[in-house]
């Protein structure tokens, strides 16, 4: 339950009232009113204003002055996600070894469950074999220049400095590590795309603040180039674009199994052969035929998911659903069945993982950054995601496979208020 601040009731009153009739606004509630008092007083306004009645929205357990001060403004309350478990699923990777059981937050029935079938054919098989490789966050800054000349020129400047602009980066975060800086030249316009180790943070805002101390500090300065925009759209964030799936972006992720024929044919009801002519044709040349970078057949399932129930910036689904799926047959009628994303922002700590409910979730996963060694919790919760994600896929490859998936959804997903599911 929120906490409720108690103001005197006339004091809340005037604020609803001078809420909805426009006087003041959401943001402008005073400052001395605690944050969940500032949510009552807002959404009683809402209600007002809309003439609804939210009592779910305003019922939940979250600490509304921390998502206040980290997360999110004009806070009303709190949206609820269904909370699923899948597992075991065993993982072998350089930093998990064993058994792990994994929260999804989803809205898509038979998602859960699809996942589930395939942690217990990978259970049945062997496990997973996982591995996250930092490939580091990146930021772009975009310049203005008058000519190709000068453009070179920065280009060049940028190479010679390279040690002063890490000496500045590095400074922003005992965290940060400045691996490379890439640039490229459009005419009168150059890009520098950044790229940095962030330790266990998703490294967004980090590489953002590190960005802007060397514009305005160095570069420009010394330059006399202006920055346009401190991300120029060559990062890329949050946008579909080749150079992430080429160059990486956060986290890389590769998984895979061996699948013996007898758990193929009990567990997933299908076929080496079969799944590698759905591959082909599906993943693959339907893939070509869209002009599509995602050559499986949802990583952005297991991804949202993941990403709500873990507190990862959800927006990041977008590039981090990119990626391969392969599956080659063996002699002995089993399976070689792989995953490849190359450009998955995570994070351990910082943005949402610090919510109440997505560090129940790390925790369920042993996901725990230790100062000591920044960088080892990110890289477990990768090769958990990464194992995930295979458990994901294999199992709606093996459902399209056994013409499973509508049926699948029917039960699962549209339930018992589906008029033709009756
Ligand atoms: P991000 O940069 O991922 O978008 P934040 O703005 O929340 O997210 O930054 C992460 C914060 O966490 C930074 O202030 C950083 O100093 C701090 N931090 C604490 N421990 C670690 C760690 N082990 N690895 C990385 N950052 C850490």
């Amino acid at each position: 339950m929120s906490r409720a601040e108690s103001i005197p009731t006339a004091r809340r009153t005037t604020l609803v009232d001078e809420l909805v009739s426009g006087r003041r606004r959401f943001h402008e509630l005073p400052g001395d009113i605690g944050a969940a008092e500032a949510a009552t007083i807002r959404r009683t306004a809402l209600e007002r204003l809309t003439g609804t009645s939210l009592p779910h929205i305003g019922h939940h357990s979250l600490d509304v002055a921390r998502a206040t001060r980290h997360n999110c403004e004009n806070v009303i309350g709190a949206a609820q996600v269904p909370l699923g478990i899948v597992g075991p699923l065993p993982v072998s990777g350089e930093i998990v070894d064993g058994e792990v059981y994994v929260p999804l937050a989803t809205t898509e029935g038979a998602l859960v469950a699809s996942t589930n079938r395939g942690c217990s054919a990978l259970k049945a098989t062997g496990g997973v074999r996982a591995h996250c490789e930092d490939v580091g966050m990146t930021r772009a800054p975009v310049f203005r220049t008058s000519g190709l000349d000068e453009s070179r020129e920065l280009v060049g400047w940028i190479r010679d400095n390279e040690k002063r602009i890490r000496d500045i980066a590095e400074a922003t975060s005992r965290y940060l590590r400045l691996t490379d800086i890439r640039p490229f030249v459009l005419s009168t316009t150059v890009f520098l795309r950044f790229r940095f180790e962030s330790g266990d943070a998703m490294g967004m805002n980090m590489a953002t603040i590190a960005c802007d101390r060397v514009v305005t500090e160095l570069i420009e300065p010394e330059t006399g180039v202006a920055c346009v925009a401190l991300s120029g759209n060559y990062c890329a964030d949050k946008k579909p674009a080749a150079i992430n799936f080429h160059e990486g972006r956060g986290k890389r992720l590769f998984a895979e199994s061996e699948l013996s024929a007898e758990v193929l044919e009990s567990v997933l009801k299908t076929d080496a052969e079969s799944l590698a002519e759905v591959q082909y044709r599906k993943n693959f040349l339907g893939s070509i035929a869209a002009g599509s970078k995602g050559f499986n057949a949802h990583y952005a399932n297991v991804l949202a998911a993941f990403f709500i129930a873990t507190g990862q910036d959800l927006a990041h689904v977008v590039e981090g659903s990119m990626g391969v799926t392969c599956i080659e047959p063996r002699e002995d009628g089993g399976a070689h069945f792989s995953i490849f994303l190359p450009a998955v922002p995570l994070g351990a700590i910082g943005g949402g993982t610090g919510l109440d409910t997505q560090g129940e979730a790390l925790a369920i996963l042993g996901v725990e950054p230790n100062p000591l060694s920044p960088g080892g919790a990110v890289r477990r919760l990768g090769e958990i995601l990464a194992a995930t994600v295979l458990a994901g896929e294999l199992s709606l490859m093996a459902a399209f496979t056994s013409r499973d998936l509508a049926r699948a959804h029917e039960r699962l997903a549209r339930g018992r208020h589906a008029p033709d599911a009756e």
